[in-house]
Parts: structure tokens; sequence; C-alpha cells
């Protein structure tokens, strides 16, 4: 159950400093932490999140992902309570391990229930990438309103991916894939990435051999099935 989730009242008011330590724009004790602290007690990132894995599972996209977008900052959103902490000290252990670097300070993980008040984390067109792998299939035709890929969800995708920004999607699931591509290709706001480009993009390739079920599929030689959907412009009315 999500009952005891929280959430921030807008994105304004999401404290991202303990997420992102070394991405704070103002440093403990200096005086413009103390007068931002005055106004609205949020310590301010240099930059915003950019990149959201939605059921992001045990992190393997992120942590695959951080060295290779070191200059963004990526979010794990995960609705399990282990799931969520274990992928948080993994990327704590990455961290130390490359404290000379800086690696990994880019990436952080937290406990949300997507479907719910993801505009409250995320100011309009913030995102530029979102990655939905190997979401839970919910088979059963009365359970796939539990599924996050939908028409009402896709616009609240819409609506925190900037356009140009891409919704990435792979399952084993080839009725999954075919439910995503109908929603998204039958929602205004994207377009289907034709398949070349797709290929080309090395955030692909990733998607299918760095996630833990990337993997297990890999193990069980099952199919894989990609599709990339980009936020188009908005109509200009
Ligand atoms: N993306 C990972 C991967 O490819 O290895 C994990 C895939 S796993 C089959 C689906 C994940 O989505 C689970 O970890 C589950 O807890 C999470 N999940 C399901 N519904 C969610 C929701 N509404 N909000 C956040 N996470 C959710």
């Amino acid at each position: 159950s999500d009952h005891q989730l929280t959430y921030p009242v807008s994105p304004e008011s999401m404290d991202w400093s303990s997420y992102y330590p070394a991405f704070v724009s103002t440093p403990p004790g200096s005086a413009v932490e103390d007068s931002n602290a005055a106004t609205d007690g949020v310590r301010k990132l240099s930059q915003d999140v950019e990149v959201a894995d939605i059921g992001c599972g045990f992190g393997g996209l992120l942590v695959a992902l951080a060295p290779k977008l070191p200059n963004t900052l990526l979010l794990g959103m995960e609705i399990r309570t282990q799931v969520t902490e274990y992928v948080q000290d993994r990327i704590k252990a990455l961290r130390a391990q490359n404290a000379d670097t800086g690696l990994y300070q880019n990436a952080a993980c937290l406990r949300a229930n997507t479907m719910k008040f993801l505009p409250n984390f995320f100011k309009k067109h913030q995102l530029s990438k979102i990655f939905l792998c190997f979401p839970d299939p919910h088979f059963k035709a009365r359970k796939h309103k539990a599924r996050i890929v939908s028409t009402t969800l896709n616009s609240e995708y819409a609506y925190v991916v900037r356009p140009g920004g891409i919704i990435y999607t792979i399952t084993d699931v080839e009725d999954l894939h075919n439910w995503m591509v109908q929603h998204f290709d039958s929602h205004p706001s994207f377009a289907r990435v034709p398949e070349d480009e797709q290929e080309a993009d090395e955030c692909v390739s990733v998607m299918r051999t760095e996630t833990e079920e990337g993997k297990k599929v890999e193990r069980n030689k099952g199919p894989k099935f990609v599709a990339l959907f980009r936020r188009l412009e908005d109509p200009e009315w």
C-alpha cells in the first residue's frame, strides 16, 4: 500500500538536496543558503532532474546510464520500499568507490507511486527522457487500469516531458508492447521514433542489456520489444 507515501505539494517545494548533494548550488553555511532557507527552506540544485526511470526496480539502468550522462541528473522512481532502499545503498556505495572522479553523484532513487502526482515532482517540460522498462504487464483485462501506460498517464508524461524529449519502452510481453504502442500512437503529443533512429540511440542498448529484467529475459532467451516515442511540439492555437 502507498498510503504512507508523501509527495511535494509542487515541484518548487521538492527538496532535492539530499538526493544530489554534489549538485546543490548553495553550499551549507553560505550566506546564499541562509537567505534561501529563510524564504522557502528548500536548497536549490544548480540544475534540474532531466531523466526519470519509472519503476526502476533494482537500478541497473540508472547505474549504467549515470557514467554515460555525467552532466545529467537521473532519477529512479520505485514503489517498493525495500527495493528503493537497495538502489539508494547501491548508489551510495558507487559514489564512495568513485569519490575521486565524482561519478554517480548524478543518480538517485526515491520511493513514489508514479501513477499518482508525477506533476508534483516535475515542472512542465522538465524532463528530456522517461524510461518505462519492463513495466508490470497486468495481464487480465480488469487489471489493465493498473498499467503505467494509459491515455491519462500519457497526458501526464506529455506534460513533464519537453517537446523533442523521448519516452523509451521495452517489454518481453508482446500484448503489453502493442498496448503501449497503441496508446502512444493515438496520443496527439507523441510520435513513434523510426527504427533506424531507435537503434542508433545508445540508451536503447543499455535498456536491453543493463536492466535486471533485460538480463533475466536474456537468460530465458525471451523476446524484447522496444518502442520509442518523441514528444511533439504543442500545436499553436
Ligand atoms: N525497470 C526494472 C527493470 O527493467 O529491471 C524493473 C521492472 S519490474 C518488472 C517493474 C517495477 O515497477 C517493479 O520494481 C515495481 O515495484 C515497479 N512499479 C510498479 N508500479 C509502480 C508505480 N506505480 N510506481 C512506481 N514503481 C512501480
